[in-house]
């Protein structure tokens, strides 16, 4: 079967298996080396691994490309960021995840880069900004205003004046968009989240295109990541490929209850905005005050009080209470992590917690 044909929710279950010989394993085994019998095409464990080869391949096929798995998704981040040489401009969303916009601002102040900040939904300015640039940082849906990125017209921005564009596609996950289609010539993912799913491992991807300049980016992050030495663990890729096996049952579930309580939550007196995409599972809200998004957050009993995302598991955060969240936050958003329980359930606590939380 051409395994370009298949839909994402086969692609998941179907790849990064075994050979079917008699006898075969049908799981990608969790190996557990450090080295490798010689004259074969790995010969060190640093350099390469077969569980992360599974993960690798049914996410590359899912984004139509070619996946490095990374130790951390800010590890597969600083790998694309590597691209970039010294003295070189990158031209990044000031509301970017907060580790991509600590770890450009420390670089740019040490005196390795210059970083220009910007809005990306404005291409005027993302237009202007890109003069003499090496590199675009476009992050779509953000984390966590939820603002969506015109790829395509970024894309062609960057292009204009041969700067390579990298998409941090954490929040769609290959479900909802695939970057490569739209010219993107990395997409990088923290496969901590959705890909993974069970709140359960740190992870993070490259995705390259399966094209000459694909494939000569993927070496140039290849060699990143084993000579900076920061490799995923055997354990935590096979754990990331049984997680994979359910994400677009998963992520089907989590969007519908997403969409679901986002257009209740848009009628209750307690939440004074909504931000909401219209796809994805992430729904962010305002809640007048920070003491009330405190609150709320303390207040629910189901939906846990916890930083990080995309488990099956609803949660929920203040953001700024993390350090380094940039001020463009503000200081009452709470970003939901609607998760794949009984939507009924979700909204139940929710309605408790934001009605006693404002009262
Ligand atoms: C969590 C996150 C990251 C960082 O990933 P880690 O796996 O925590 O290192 C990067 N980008 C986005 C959008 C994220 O949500």
């Amino acid at each position: 079967m051409d395994h370009d044909a298949l839909a994402p929710a086969t692609t998941v279950v179907a790849l990064g298996r075994q050979e079917r010989v008699p006898g075969a394993g049908v799981n990608a085994p969790l190996e557990l080396t450090s080295t490798y019998v010689a004259d074969g095409a790995v010969n060190y464990a640093r350099a390469g691994n077969p569980t992360w080869s599974a993960f690798e391949e049914v996410l590359g096929a899912l984004e139509g490309g070619q996946a490095l798995l990374f130790a951390s998704g800010l590890a597969a981040c600083d790998a694309a960021l590597s691209l970039v040489p010294v003295g070189g401009v990158v031209v990044a969303p000031a509301n970017a995840y907060n580790g991509v916009v600590v770890t450009l601002t420390e670089r740019a102040a040490a005196g390795e880069i210059a970083v220009r900040w910007v809005d990306l939904t404005d291409l005027d300015a993302v237009r202007e900004a890109l003069d003499g640039a090496t590199l675009l940082w476009v992050e779509t849906p953000t984390n966590p205003l939820l603002e969506v990125a015109d790829v395509p017209g970024l894309v062609g921005l960057a292009r204009a004046v041969g700067a390579l564009t990298v998409c941090d596609s954490t929040f769609a996950t290959p479900l909802l968009q695939q970057p490569l289609s739209d010219g993107v010539d990395v997409v990088v993912h923290s496969a901590t989240k959705y890909l993974s799913g069970h709140s359960d491992v740190v992870l993070g991807a490259t995705v390259t295109a399966d094209t000459d300049a694909g494939r000569a980016l993927r070496e140039r992050l290849h060699r990143h990541r084993t000579l900076r030495g920061a490799i995923p663990g055997p354990m935590e890729a096979w754990l990331a490929v049984r997680g994979i096996r359910t994400l677009a049952l998963r992520f089907e579930r989590a969007c519908a209850n997403a969409a679901e309580l986002a257009s209740r939550l848009d009628a209750h007196p307690a939440v004074a905005r909504v931000r909401y995409p219209g796809s994805g599972a992430i729904v962010s809200i305002e809640t007048g005050s920070a003491d009330s998004a405190e609150a709320l957050a303390g207040r629910t009993r189901l939906w846990l009080h916890a930083t990080s995302l995309g488990g099956v598991e609803s949660s929920l955060e203040r953001r700024r209470r993390q350090p380094g969240e940039p001020e463009t936050t503000p200081v009452d958003l709470v970003r939901l992590s609607v998760g794949i329980e009984d939507v009924e359930d979700l909204w139940r606590d929710l309605d408790e917690a934001l009605t006693g939380a404002s009262g």
